[in-house]
């Protein structure tokens, strides 16, 4: 597919393999939920011109009313490929999607779904209101959310069939009261603190959690599912922390046969693990960046390399389009100034919309056909770009970041440009900015 182009509309295909013509999703402001628009052309104006790669019009034509101004593009024949990608790299290991944080920006239903469709036989959130949103939508299959507080609707996890993490006795005994309440058993997977120093039990606390779950389980009230736990530094890969954090694995999984536990899956790897560290993989992997066709070790490699393809593309309309003189202050607080007579191009979106403001006079962007720096700084609903002498206009689209294969920046290098990981960039796009979905079927949007 391509990007960057205004177009009528697409043709994509479904899950099911049938073409049909779709068109852009836009979302209502105030996050009130996707919408699949009917059948009102999204973008307005025609096909594209014949190789016609470079974004941007330059004669200011009309534009039909609803065109959004930004959109974030999702494709989810990218988002099947990339988890097809990794099913192969795990081998004999299940995948286990991970989709919280709204499908790290993406839209968490839809990313589960082209998940599921692309073969993973799991869905991994954090949150159990995650899950449960899930299960709302009909989304099938098994589901594991892992960061739980007390507080969270045990009961309607455990009658929903979502499995749940347990890396205290508080959360066993949560589990077995849910069971209860609800008369069927909880399924659990049990964290064990290996290194990363976050959540599970330390190697003090977990003959006693083992115990409390040996009992709970032959009592009928749980069923010990899995045990896990998660590394610190896979994005290093060769680093000697990971082989330690495996063999504090093995052996706390080692306690846990002894006390009589007969976990099915054992678990261990995020995106780089199951790209980089085999010996990791166990039963199951835990990928979240790479389903979205981003590479989780960016020094290492870029996601073509891994097999990968980024499935979001971000753009925007320039809103304005003016000449101004050499020396003119850029953006608050005049980071940026102009060199010579130039033409500034105003881009609705800002920090409000998860553009970073880190990303001030260094975020990169395609507009007219060329890389651009952000000019001064990014401000809460829009930023600028200095284009120089290219013909521009207000309405012409540029690409803050996409695939790459029309030479638009990648999510990376917004976040090379803003001192952070590519996981904050997508996951931080803002509810302001529409999603549009190619590539498969949106027909049953939420
Ligand atoms: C977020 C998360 C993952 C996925 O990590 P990626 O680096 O995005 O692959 C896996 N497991 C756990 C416990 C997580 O919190």
């Amino acid at each position: 597919m391509t990007f960057g182009i205004p177009r009528e509309a697409e043709s994509v295909e479904t899950g099911h393999g049938a073409a049909v013509t779709t068109m852009a999703d836009v979302r209502p402001p105030a996050g009130s939920g996707r919408t699949a628009v009917g059948h009102t052309p999204a973008a307005s104006t025609g096909p594209a011109p014949a190789g016609g790669s470079a974004p941007g019009r330059h004669s200011g034509e009309p534009h039909r009313p609803g065109t959004p101004h930004a959109q974030a593009r999702i494709d989810l024949a990218a988002i099947r490929a990339n988890v097809g990608r990794l099913c192969e790299v795990a081998g004999s290991a299940e995948v286990m999607a991970v989709v919280k944080a709204d499908g790290y920006g993406h839209g968490m239903v839809e990313a589960a779904r082209a998940a599921l469709a692309g073969g993973a036989t799991w869905i991994g959130v954090a949150g159990m209101r995650e899950a449960l949103a899930l299960r709302a939508a009909g989304v099938p299959g098994r589901l594991l959310a892992w960061l739980l507080t007390p507080g969270d609707d045990w009961n309607a996890a455990v009658a929903s069939g979502v499995e749940l993490s347990a890396g205290a006795d508080w959360a066993v005994r949560a589990a077995i009261r849910a069971a209860h309440a609800v008369g069927r058993p909880a399924r659990l997977h049990l964290e064990v603190e290996t290194g990363l120093g976050r959540g599970g039990a330390c190697p003090g606390d977990w003959p006693g959690l083992l115990d409390t779950a040996a009992r709970a389980e032959a009592a009928g009230s749980v069923h010990v599912v899995g045990v896990w736990s998660h590394l610190a530094r896979a994005d290093e890969p060769g680093h000697p922390g990971c082989d330690r954090q495996v063999a504090h694995f093995r052996s706390a999984v080692a306690r846990a046969r002894r006390a009589g536990l007969t976990p099915e899956v054992l678990h261990l790897s995020n995106s780089a693990a199951t790209l980089t560290l085999p010996e990791a993989r166990f039963d199951l992997v835990r990928p979240g960046l790479a389903v979205y066709g981003l590479s989780p070790v960016p020094d290492r490699a870029g996601p073509a390399e891994l097999g990968l393809q980024p499935a979001m593309s971000l753009t925007a309309r320039l809103a304005s389009v003016k000449r101004v003189p050499a020396g003119h202050g850029v953006s608050y607080g005049h980071r940026y100034r102009t060199a010579r007579e130039t033409t500034l191009g105003l881009v609705p979106l800002g920090y409000a919309d998860g553009v970073p403001r880190h990303a001030s006079q260094a975020g990169p962007v395609l507009a007219a056909g060329r890389r651009h720096t952000v000019a001064g700084t990014v401000c809460m609903d829009q930023f600028v770009l200095d284009l120089g002498d290219v013909p521009a206009a207000p309405g012409d689209e540029v690409v803050l970041f996409g695939p790459g294969d029309r030479g638009e920046p990648g999510a990376q290098d917004w976040a090379r440009a803003a001192h952070t990981i590519s996981h904050e960039i997508v996951t931080r796009i803002g509810a302001r900015v529409p999603r549009t979905y190619t590539g498969g079927t949106v027909s049953g949007a939420r």
